[in-house]
């Protein structure tokens, strides 16, 4: 029986868009890997790659009035299918003046082999990357990236700062489970980026 995609969801008052599965990292507190593992019973796992159409489509079924923001988000690294988020994007802000904001890894320039930052000009109002540790060798470790032979925590590092130059508002993340003193060296690393630090609460499957 197919079974009907996620494509959007509600999380608080945001609509959350899920735009693909794929991401080069396989982060220790992922929740692709918590939950029962079981990716077939999980609703917000795609069976398939969604078009920017049928992403759109779904949004049309949508009141965005209610909404306080679009955060592309869901189940995968979003730059992975930039044409769709842009696509997206684009569609969104030519029907509404909501605001949208882009959760990501902050490996895009790596993963589209060029510098995407630009593009997000007039797309996006809020871009928020992972940060994750305070050095490239705990982000390494938590991350788990498949570019091997590339520093991605400089790459994710470089990304946040150059994108301060197109959307209005860029932010750091790290998860609590970190603990205190982590969090206070990515604190002082984003301090001295000129970018805000959201500490976010650890959500287990
Ligand atoms: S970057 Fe995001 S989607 Fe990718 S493995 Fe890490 S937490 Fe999961």
């Amino acid at each position: 029986m197919k079974r009907s995609m996620t494509l959007t969801y509600e999380v608080g008052s945001g609509l959350y868009i899920n735009i693909t599965n794929k991401c080069p990292c396989n982060c220790t507190f992922c929740i692709r890997n918590n939950g029962d593992g079981a990716y077939g019973s999980d609703p917000l796992w795609l069976e398939h790659q969604p078009t920017a159409e049928e992403i759109i489509n779904d949004i049309k079924k949508r009141d965005l009035s209610k909404y306080s923001e679009v955060v592309f988000c869901g189940y995968g690294e979003p730059t992975c299918e930039l044409d769709i988020l842009l696509t997206v994007a684009d569609y969104i802000k030519s029907v509404s003046s909501i605001k949208t904001r882009l959760n990501t890894n902050g490996l895009g320039n790596i993963i589209n082999k060029r510098s995407i930052e630009a593009d997000f000009r007039g797309r996006l109002d809020t871009v928020s990357v992972s940060l994750n540790a305070p050095t490239k060798e705990e982000y390494d470790e938590v991350t788990r990236p498949s570019f091997k032979d590339t520093d991605c925590f400089a790459a994710m590092f470089e990304f946040a700062q150059n994108v301060k130059n197109y959307v209005g508002e860029v932010m750091f993340t790290v998860v609590d489970v970190i603990g205190e003193e982590k969090i206070e060296l990515s604190r002082r690393l984003a301090d001295k980026a000129g970018i805000k630090l959201r500490v976010r609460e650890y959500i287990s499957g």
